[in-house]
């Protein structure tokens, strides 16, 4: 097992190469202000701003490296995670890279719940996952682990149903297939080694970039809005908006009037909208945060 810690402090961080996860990933790296390399071939990279290296690499190998501590922290889908069983210490949901692992079968099949699937095969790249679930609940199926082409299986007769990884659903409804059950809901996750967590060292270099990935994370979920509207419209907004810390409220030259600033959240963002202007705002100007530190 090597060192978790490289012998100059450095953090080393595992990132998928060359898939789904790449451009997010590294789009993400660079939104917290890392400055590496990252074309090309290379197996590795150097942050020259931030005590951490860059290794790049196959997803599914990603737990297992963090695990033996090849590398301090990966970014991964938590499907894998589930299904390597590695030691690995799950630090932070990343918002990216989200899809489900489902159990789906032939769409005019007689299944309708996975029990059915109990004297069935069942064809797959994630099997550990697949016979823990059906373990769980008391069923023992085959289970055949296949590495790619999983929703084909059952039309070509190798299967009666899939365990595999979806997105929109639009691939399975190609293939003729409809899921029944739900195993695990997926996203990219920053995952830690222990070890490394448990250092004092590595924990600090770890708080310096769970700050930042927050903070860009936490900014994509609001919106920053000025208003004006009449002082005594301000109950009805702030009514609104609650959430994130008080609005700053500012004099205007027109008497009585206001100028208010404050955070919305994306997700009922136009509901709020509504409401601001029923309540009185009007000029409302919105725009885009890119760090959000509270
Ligand atoms: P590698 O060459 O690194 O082994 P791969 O082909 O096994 O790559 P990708 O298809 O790039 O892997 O998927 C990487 C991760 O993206 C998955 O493990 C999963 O967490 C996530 N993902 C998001 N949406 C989907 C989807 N619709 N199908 C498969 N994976 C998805
Ligand atoms: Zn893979």
């Amino acid at each position: 097992m090597s060192a978790p810690i490289t012998a100059d402090g450095r953090l080393k961080l595992a990132i998928q190469r060359s898939g789904r996860l790449t451009d997010p990933t590294l789009t993400l790296l660079a939104a917290i202000g890392l400055d590496f390399e990252s074309y090309g071939q290379r197996l590795i990279s150097h942050c020259r701003n931030f005590p951490l290296s860059i290794l790049y690499g196959r997803d599914d190998d990603i737990p297992e490296l963090v695990a033996l501590g090849t590398a301090d922290l990966g970014i991964v889908g938590r499907n894998l995670v589930h299904e390597e069983e590695r030691e690995v210490i799950e630090l932070l949901p990343l918002g990216f890279g989200r899809c489900s692992l489902v159990v789906a079968v032939p769409r005019d099949s007689h299944f309708q719940n996975p029990t059915d699937l109990a004297a069935c095969r069942i064809a797959t790249s994630y099997p550990h996952s697949t016979r823990g679930f059906f373990r769980d609940l008391g069923a023992s199926p085959e289970v055949i682990t296949i590495s790619g082409s999983v929703e084909a299986a059952p039309a070509i007769g190798l299967a009666d149903a899939i365990v595999d990884l979806t997105a929109t659903g639009s691939s399975l409804l190609l293939n003729d297939l409809r899921p029944i059950a739900t195993i695990l809901e997926s996203e990219a996750v920053l995952v830690a080694n222990p070890a490394t967590h448990a250092s004092a060292a590595g924990q600090a270099t770890i708080d310096r970039l769970l700050l930042r990935i927050r903070a860009v994370n936490a900014a994509r979920r609001y919106k920053y809005v000025m208003m004006n509207a009449p002082a005594e419209a301000l109950p009805a907004i702030r009514a609104v908006v609650p959430g994130l810390k008080s609005p700053t409220i500012v004099p205007l030259d027109k008497p009585g009037w206001v100028a208010v600033h404050t955070a919305l959240s994306e997700e009922d963002f136009w509901e709020s909208v509504e409401r601001l202007r029923a309540a009185g705002a009007t000029e409302i100007l919105v725009s885009s945060l890119e760090k959000l530190l509270l």
